[in-house]
């Protein structure tokens, strides 16, 4: 099979035949042979029947229904496991994305050799209040995933190579950063395509402005995890390490200090009088706490049972 389409959907019945339709003249237009898998993330409306009358219209169309609602990323990471197409294209219900991308896209990674091609909706059709953070956003996730090319991280559409979405974990709020998963998991050639953009034509959207503040949360746990995930001591440790020292040798000197001065009948005060006896002291404990959370965290990560899961590539005359 050449593509699989997994569109992730909340409460989106409107869309979906106008959605389903384009993404079918699209593939047979294009000769492609493909599955649509609509991940139903628990929707109150009557996205589900929708679904059912397109799927017994078309037997390329397929889904799955969460009982609740999980969110976007545990409805793509559904989505991933069931698709078996060459190349997987994610897309929003919401008419926001255009199908027409989807040949362009899928010679991106057969031809150009790349893992991950995300979209860029350069042009937005969406309210300022939510283009401009969303700059903000991208600028840092640019930055501390040292992906330097993506412009939009989150864009809905994207396209992979199907061994890329096997490998790869989307979990919580995590769909933002898809392409910094891929990067992690040791898929390099990632690339951008600028897309058209619509306004969204019906329903609301599902995200408010806790997304900014949820982003960057995710972000700073992808950085540490990604770093320091399997070795913690190596950040608490040298944290840790540093503080408890600095404070030992301030401690030192505050204490040599006094000796030095009693026993050569200078004046001299109680320890307790000088703030750097307050600063040790702080340092020191702060030092050992850290110390403890990266020894606590080593223990953890040594009980992770995937703490030897490597990504391997390939293997030669191995049985
Ligand atoms: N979505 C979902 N589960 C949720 C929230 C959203 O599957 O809990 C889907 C939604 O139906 C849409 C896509 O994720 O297909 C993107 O959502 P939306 O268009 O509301 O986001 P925006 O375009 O405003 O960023
Ligand atoms: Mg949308």
């Amino acid at each position: 099979m050449d593509i699989s389409v997994v569109v992730p959907l909340y409460n989106e019945a409107e869309s979906l035949p106008e959605l389903c339709a384009w993404i079918e003249r699209v593939m047979t237009e294009n000769k492609f042979t493909y599955e649509v898998i609509f991940v139903n993330d628990g929707s109150t409306d009557d996205s589900w029947e929708v679904i059912r009358k397109l799927s017994a219209a078309n037997p390329a169309v397929k889904g799955v229904a969460f009982r609740r609602n999980y969110g976007k990323s545990p409805a793509l990471n559904t989505g991933f496991a069931r698709a078996q197409g060459d190349v997987v294209i994610t897309m929003d219900a919401d008419l926001q994305d255009s199908p027409d991308e989807i040949p362009a896209l899928y010679k991106m990674i057969m031809e150009d050799g790349y893992d991950l091609v995300s979209g860029y909706k350069q042009k937005r059709y969406d309210p300022l209040s939510k283009t401009i953070p969303t700059k903000l956003f991208n600028a840092t996730a640019r930055r501390v995933s040292g992906i330097k090319n993506l412009h939009d991280f989150n864009c809905g559409l994207k396209a992979y190579r199907l061994k890329v979405v096997k490998h790869i974990e989307v979990y919580g709020d995590m769909h933002r950063y898809i392409p910094y998963l891929a990067k992690l998991a040791g898929f390099n050639r990632i690339g951008e395509k600028v897309v058209h953009h619509q306004a969204r034509k019906y329903g609301k959207t599902k995200f408010g402005l806790d997304r900014f503040v949820h982003g960057y949360l995710d972000l700073m746990t992808l950085w540490f995890t990604g770093k320091f995930g399997g070795k913690p001591m190596h950040f608490f440790g040298l944290w840790g390490s540093l503080m408890f020292i600095l404070g030992f040798i301030a401690v030192a000197v505050v204490g040599f200090t006094k000796l030095y001065n009693m026993y050569n009948g200078n004046p001299y005060t109680l320890v307790t009088n000088s703030p750097y006896f307050y600063l040790a002291l702080t340092l020191m404990l702060l030092g050992s706490q850290l110390f403890l959370a990266g020894f606590v965290g080593e223990l953890v990560a040594r009980n992770s049972p995937r703490r030897n899961d490597y990504e391997i590539d390939e293997e030669l005359r191995i049985n």
